[in-house]
């Protein structure tokens, strides 16, 4: 198996063998054709797993193919309110820091940008890489309905939208403000985004979660 079973662009191709990644893990070999073929997943699969990877990869590689052109120019002029394409929402900074940095590795060279926000003394940092335009935010939930308050981002153009340790993300006390991002933000319904959930478990609260998010999804236990 390689990342080659199923075609990529070339840039992010060339991305993949930058960051040294010979060989997809498990939930890499089942979830990019999964996720590339536009279907809602919810995935079943521990930290450490290359989970991030699984959704960071097919994500970008579509964005590129399909959705760059729909994105906000990077220039000045654009400055005020963001629309990014994509939304991945974490329990944690050091988790957010993570998928953000994965997230450079995979877009260099793309014109695409990641950013990220969590909470903490940073807001205005947060708001000038903000200002710089941006495609793919990766955020905690709370840092991300204040930069939506604040009027810095609008989810009106989400194509794809992920939970990560969405388990995690209900323990630390988050389904609130999960629901007001995804049912009351303006972002496209179930359905009109892909959405795809990421979870170490599976109880009754998270397929709860899963039945209202995700639109006729694929299983994956890994
Ligand atoms: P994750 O489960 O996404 O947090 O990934 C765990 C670690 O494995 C991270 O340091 C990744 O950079 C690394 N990793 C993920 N997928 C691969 C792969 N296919 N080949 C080599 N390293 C990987």
């Amino acid at each position: 198996t390689s990342f080659d079973d199923v075609k990529l662009t070339e840039i992010i191709t060339n991305n993949i063998i930058l960051a040294r990644y010979d060989k997809p893990t498990p939930v890499q070999k089942y979830a990019i054709p999964i996720i590339i073929n536009g279907r809602d997943l919810m995935a079943c699969a521990q930290t450490g797993s290359g989970k991030t990877a699984a959704f960071l990869v097919p994500i970008l590689n579509q964005m590129y193919e399909h959705g760059i052109k729909g994105a906000p120019p990077n220039n000045r002029s654009y400055r005020r309110k963001q629309y990014p394409l994509g939304l991945v929402l974490a329990p944690t900074r050091e988790l957010a820091t993570q998928i953000f940095e994965e997230a450079k590795k995979f877009s260099y060279r793309s014109r695409m940008r990641p950013a990220v926000l969590y909470g903490g003394n940073n807001t205005s940092e947060q708001m000038r890489e903000l200002d710089k335009g941006c495609h793919l935010i990766v955020a905690t939930p709370g840092r991300l309905e204040d930069m939506i308050t604040r009027g810095k981002v609008c989810l009106d153009n989400i194509r794809f939208l992920v939970l990560d340790e969405a388990d995690r993300m209900l323990d630390m006390g988050f389904e609130p403000q999960i629901r007001r991002i995804v049912e009351q933000s303006n972002m496209p319904p179930t359905g009109e985004r892909q959405t795809l959930m990421f979870s170490a478990t599976f109880p009754k609260a998270i397929q709860e979660l899963a039945s209202d998010f995700l639109h006729n999804y694929i299983f994956l236990a890994v």
